[in-house]
């Protein structure tokens, strides 16, 4: 005897007078003059099963497992149900069995505002509710999608090692303990980088995985310490070919999920115009209101606070503020680093009409300036631009816009007053970069690139060194004495000096991207099983303190344990 014959949710009017099975979760009962009522579920809906009310039917409880045997019947016209797909008719059961029973529930699981930490603790009921049914099945037809045009296009599943050597990705690694070898460490792939580089050393030409990576930061929205990467990399590939590859991915799931997809290709942004115009290397590029630049007009300005600074930016936002208004937004600004917030309407009567012209500024708006360092005011723009967005409703809800960042900065200024790499040390300089990076390494462009939805980094990649003297010089730069790269890196140098092709690619948080898919506000909703903020896991109660013998057999001492 199978435990059942058809799914809860598809039922309709046409299998009246049938015999049917189903089998699932007890979702409401409701007892009415000697018949009892009960939605009945499964992951494809609800149907109404309509019971004597014997002992069997009376014993039922909210997320009771039962199976049930009965006449599908049409229901009479009043009783149709509009809002279930299978409201036109119900099964009259004549064989009810209780399969499993639950002890009264944490939570009801259409109860809303259920404490996060509660619902991960039971995840197990969580996951039952429409919300998670839908996003991790999102998930499934997302990278079903994705693996399909990867096989199209001939890319090759390769699997890479978790536990290797640090990969530097700019955070800090999880660490494996070796039994074999005590003190000594693994490190949890932070992303098969290197890995993916050497299978295009070794002539797999086209290579992907979905990949899991381990970075040890802290938790936020779009972020847990294991996450998962569509990474690829292909040999021979211009930096176009690989963007119109995950442009095929992003379209190929949006198609896959139901939603329309954004148009191709998708408009490429330069990092330097990106941090012009809005303030930001990810913008969101949904509504306008970009940054204004002013520097050129105030230079001779008789207002010392813009003729002394550096660089002169401002918004016109479509507004005008009051004057409590107006301090809040200082304060803000002093808290991203900037000096003041100048509004126009204060400043101007120390202003030429040359400059008052220039700005352009209509009646019912107000022009906010900074007047700072370049990157200040990039940067305390680009946020008040997205806060006063968001407070003023300007961002559009139901668009999508994917663009692509290029043509970032090669190295940043390191903590140490020495240079470090932007994303990776691996990432190309731009061609005609190539013989300056080493002595000018402020002023060098590279080969990567960024994916951006409405504002939110979906991932990265580059064109990559495939020369290791010029592997070498970017080290030198970075300040890696020849003995550290070849501790460090010697493998990867060995390879490639042995016949290396030119390669490039990406990885793209598929985590990140299915959550917006799913229009959730974090990864969480769309993980299964995923941690919260303090790093801990609410369901296993992981991570938890090691008998002192384990440890020892690995060679660790905890020095401070922590308390449970
Ligand atoms: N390895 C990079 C990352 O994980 C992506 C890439 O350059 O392919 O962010």
């Amino acid at each position: 005897m199978a435990w059942r014959d058809v799914m809860c949710g598809e039922l309709r009017a046409e299998d009246a007078g049938k015999r049917v099975t189903v089998a699932g979760w007890t979702d409401t009962r409701r007892d009415h003059g000697g018949l009892v009522f009960v939605d009945l579920r499964d992951h494809t809906g609800k149907v109404q099963l309509v019971l004597k009310e014997t002992g069997t039917a009376h014993e039922l409880r909210n997320e009771f497992v039962v199976q049930a045997e009965g006449e599908v019947v049409a229901r009479a016209a009043d009783a149709v149900n509009p809002n279930l797909a299978t409201g036109e008719v119900e099964i009259q059961v004549d064989e009810l069995r209780i399969l499993s029973r639950s002890t009264p529930l944490p939570f009801q699981l259409d109860e809303e505002n259920v404490d996060e930490t509660l619902r991960l603790r039971y995840r197990w009921l969580d996951m039952r509710t429409e919300r998670m049914q839908a996003n991790l099945r999102l998930n499934h037809t997302a990278i079903s999608a994705i693996r399909r045009v990867m096989d199209e296009r001939g890319f090759v599943d390769v699997w890479t090692p978790s536990m290797t050597r640090g990969t530097p990705e700019g955070a800090r690694d999880f660490l494996t303990p070796v039994r074999l070898q005590p003190g000594k460490f693994y490190a949890l792939a932070q992303s098969p980088q290197l890995f993916k580089q050497l299978c295009m050393v070794g002539g797999i030409d086209r290579y992907y995985q979905i990949c899991t990576c381990w970075r040890d930061e802290d938790l936020r929205a779009d972020r847990q310490f294991e996450f998962r990467q569509l990474d690829l990399e292909m040999a021979f590939a211009e930096r176009d070919e690989v963007l119109d590859v995950m442009e095929a991915c992003v379209v190929g799931a949006f198609e896959a999920a139901g939603r329309r997809p954004p148009q191709r290709p998708f408009p490429q942004l330069t990092y330097a115009e990106a941090m012009l115009r809005f303030g930001s290397d990810k913008p969101d590029m949904r509504f306008g209101m970009e940054i204004q630049e002013a520097t050129e007009v105030t230079r001779d300005s008789e207002f010392g606070v813009f003729k002394n600074a550096p660089c002169v930016r401002y918004l016109v936002v479509p507004k005008t503020f009051s004057r409590a208004e107006q301090s809040r937004l200082e304060e803000l600004a002093k808290e991203w680093g900037a000096k003041g917030l100048a509004n126009l309407s204060q400043i101007s009567k120390f202003l030429s009409e040359r400059e008052l012209a220039s700005f352009g500024v209509e009646e019912g708006s107000t022009a906010l300036f900074v007047a700072d360092e370049e990157a200040v005011c990039a940067r305390v723009l680009g946020f008040l631009r997205l806060h006063l967005a968001n407070e003023l409703d300007l961002i559009p809800g139901d668009v999508d816009v994917f663009h692509w960042v290029v043509d970032f900065p090669l190295f940043e200024p390191s903590e140490d007053g020495g240079w470090t790499f932007m994303h990776h040390a691996f990432t190309a300089p731009n061609p005609e970069y190539e013989a300056t990076f080493e002595d000018d390494p402020a002023s060098a462009l590279s080969q990567h690139y960024d994916l951006i939805w409405n504002g939110w980094e979906l991932g990265s990649g580059s064109i990559r060194i495939h020369d290791a003297p010029v592997q070498q010089a970017v080290f030198r730069v970075m300040g890696m004495s020849e003995e550290e790269q070849r501790s460090k890196f010697g493998y990867l140098l060995e390879a490639l000096q042995m016949g290396a092709p030119p390669h490039g690619g990406f990885a793209m948080g598929i985590d990140r991207f299915i959550a917006k898919l799913a229009g959730e506000p974090d990864i969480r909703q769309v993980t299964a099983f995923p941690k919260i903020a303090s790093g801990d896991d609410p369901l296993t109660g992981a991570p938890t303190p090691y008998p002192d013998e384990a440890l020892q057999e690995l060679g660790i001492r905890v020095i401070a344990p922590q308390p449970e």
